[in-house]
């Protein structure tokens, strides 16, 4: 089956073209800018150049139709006509409780996830339009939403409730749903795949630290805890985004600097994290890195703030799960960034994870970090959200 996986944001839409019996990506790219001058199209069709070229895209539906026609032209297509797409899989970031798994997506499914829309009010919509604009250009063609919260449904109430009056959770569902849930899944399962494992016998700390970030506790194959909250917001230091921060702050800078809340939401979710930590240097873990080499003081402490937060994290999964087998490293950083993960390496070598500097230094592969005799295996495991869409949307399809 060829499976379109579509990733739509309020601006920008990314897209795969991937054959699910080969899980073989034939094509993908990136429409920038949809809505605002200068509209740009990347594409890349599998073992070539990438191209890019500026087309306009007043809308989501031009930009659905710009991808199809790319897919299909001559000169950039891997397929020769709309026939050839058996199916859509579309990224939905938030599935509130109603979704713990993919679905296909009707106009009624659509209804509950619209319901979810103030639940994560800057993601939902834009991935709403994005399926409506598909089904617009696509008639008849099976979409089906993948979640980004589905994964952690399985969270005992003691992990998913606040500390606040109960009655928040009855009336508007306030509570810890967590994020990252396919980069999560992927991962735990692939790295009991690599061992030769079951992963319904493992332990595994998932650490996806990419520019937004979160761990979670994946107990014998599901999610029993997660860093991410009601919102993104919460957990690690992320990219530009605060983590974990007492709520009081927020009325003493709102008193302090003269702030609105929405002016506040702003700056823990745009302004803070590394880029606030180093005093507004970079929110990139590699200029960070390199600046910190260099002898950029705050660069350094950012660096360290975040490896620290990561650190205490998976102190904290080890006694929600009372223990652990497995600590592997996704997304950006994680994958491809030494010096955050030897920075991390110090809290938590007491686990036993025995991190081989030699191997620290691959980028970007599966590699298993921990030298000869470690109690707890530390490994790079590559993410692969986009297959994971592929292969939910082709195991919908088919079992319809
Ligand atoms: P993501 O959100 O998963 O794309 O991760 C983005 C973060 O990963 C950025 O802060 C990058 O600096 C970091 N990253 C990506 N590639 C590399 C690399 N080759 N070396 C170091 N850091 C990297």
């Amino acid at each position: 089956m060829n499976i379109l996986v579509l990733n739509c944001g309020s601006s920008s839409l990314k897209y795969q073209l991937i054959d699910s019996h080969s899980e073989k990506v034939l094509a993908k790219g990136l429409c920038e800018r949809i809505g605002i001058e200068g509209s740009l199209l990347t594409h890349q069709k599998a073992g070539e150049e990438k191209t890019k070229r500026q087309v306009a895209m007043p809308d989501h539906t031009t930009a659905v139709r710009l991808v199809i026609d790319t897919l299909t032209a001559p000169e950039t297509g891997v397929i020769g006509s709309l026939k050839e797409i058996d199916a859509v899989g579309h990224r939905v970031v938030h599935g509130g409780e109603a979704f713990a798994s993919s679905v296909l997506l009707t106009e009624e499914v659509l209804k509950t996830v619209e319901a979810c829309n103030d639940l994560a009010p800057l993601h939902n919509p834009a991935n709403l339009i994005g399926v409506r604009a598909c089904m617009e250009s696509m008639p008849g063609v099976p979409m089906v939403g993948v979640f980004d919260t589905a994964f952690h449904q399985t969270m005992p109430e003691k992990a998913y409730l606040y500390g606040v009056p109960y009655e928040y959770y009855q009336k508007y569902k306030v509570r810890r749903y967590g994020f990252h849930g396919t980069s999560h899944d992927y991962v735990s399962r692939r790295a009991a795949e690599i061992l030769g494992k079951d992963v319904s016998e493992l332990k595994i700390i998932v650490c996806h630290l990419g520019n937004g970030a979160s761990v979670s506790a994946v107990k014998y194959g599901k999610s029993v805890d997660t860093s991410m909250g009601l919102t993104p917001l919460e957990g690690l230091i992320m990219g530009t985004r605060s983590g974990d921060i007492d709520p009081s702050i927020l009325q003493f800078l709102a008193e302090k600097e003269q702030l609105s809340l929405g002016e506040l939401m702003e700056i823990l979710n745009k302004k803070s994290g590394v880029l606030g930590l180093s005093d507004n240097f970079s929110s990139d873990f590699r200029d960070l890195a390199l600046a910190s080499a260099e002898g950029n003081e705050r660069a350094r402490v950012a660096l360290e703030a975040y490896a620290y937060r990561v650190g205490k994290y998976i102190g904290a999964y080890a006694a929600a799960m009372n223990g652990v087998d497995v600590i592997a490293l996704t997304a950006g950083a994680g994958e491809n960034n030494a010096e955050v993960r030897s920075l991390l390496g110090q809290y938590i070598e007491y686990l036993g994870t025995n991190i081989d500097p030699e191997k620290n230094k691959i980028r970007g592969e599966e590699v298993i970090l921990s030298g000869e005799g470690s109690r707890v295996v530390t490994m790079v495991v590559p993410t692969n959200e986009e297959l994971v869409i592929a292969r939910e949307t082709a195991r919908i399809v088919e079992s319809r």
